[in-house]
């Protein structure tokens, strides 16, 4: 337990889908509770956690443009979505006696405070873990933008992003069993090999920035706290 976390105040990027579970769509119990204990377990290692939550589970903008929706106001549609999740995650939290906010960048006072970085950087100095909903405000971004954004303005250590896959790959693994996984990459390699695990204005904004990326699987239990502790198996894209 003498155990400290590789970097001290970190964005985690929670997508939608990792909510859902074996589920089509919305949100498992059992699941939103595994990751808020993995949050729980992650913040009693000394980290400060601000989390940027997706909302691919219930909506994703580009879906509802496909359908006839005005982008921009699906992706409403979709900022919305990752409020609901938002909301949930910090009730499971609070559930394990952890104290946790959720703060949208869409002000929705009634339901939950409006982001602001001041009020965020409250909340993490006081120990709490930090709900991010509303990725970044606006419309034709996506939330990976948001936790970089986030993950700078709150002068995070690090951007810990949380997928399916247990790293970057040189091509897709589910596709290419000869693909091979990366333990390091720099910013630029990252950008110039167009390996797309995040979208290019938030691996050009992490890259700017200098900010760490590091891209691990959430499938099991303890991912989180593991891959702050340099356990399991990750990719860590340096500057
Ligand atoms: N969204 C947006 N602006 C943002 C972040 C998200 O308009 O800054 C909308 C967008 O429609 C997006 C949806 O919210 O498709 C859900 O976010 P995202 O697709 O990033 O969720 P994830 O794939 O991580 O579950």
């Amino acid at each position: 337990a003498s155990q400290s976390p590789l970097w001290k105040r970190v964005v985690v990027k929670l997508s939608g889908e990792a909510l859902q579970g074996g589920q089509t769509h919305g949100l498992d119990g059992a699941t939103v509770d595994r990751i808020a204990a993995d949050l729980v377990s992650a913040a009693e290692l000394g980290a400060e956690i601000a989390v940027v939550v997706g909302g691919g589970n219930f909506f994703r903008g580009i879906q509802g443009a496909d359908k006839g929706i005005e982008r921009a106001r699906a992706d409403s549609i979709g900022m919305l979505a990752t409020v609901m999740n938002a909301l949930a995650m910090e009730h499971a939290i609070e559930k394990l006696g952890q104290s946790a906010r959720a703060l949208s960048a869409v002000a929705m006072p009634s339901l939950c405070q409006p982001y602001s970085r001041q009020a965020a950087l409250h909340h993490l100095a006081k120990g709490r873990i930090v709900m991010l909903a509303g990725g970044t405000g606006n419309p034709f971004f996506t939330t990976d933008t948001g936790a970089a954004l986030r993950g700078a303005e709150l002068s995070c250590d690090a951007i810990m992003k949380a997928t399916q896959v247990d790293g970057i790959y040189t091509a897709d693994p589910k596709k290419d069993p000869t693909a091979t996984r990366y333990d390091r990459l720099t910013h630029d390699e990252a950008i110039a090999k167009n390996l797309a695990v995040m979208d290019t204005a938030a691996f050009a904004l992490a890259r700017e920035n200098r900010i760490p990326i590091i891209v691990f699987s959430i499938a099991e239990a303890g991912a989180i706290r593991a891959a702050l502790e340099g356990k399991g198996r990750a990719t860590h894209v340096l500057p």
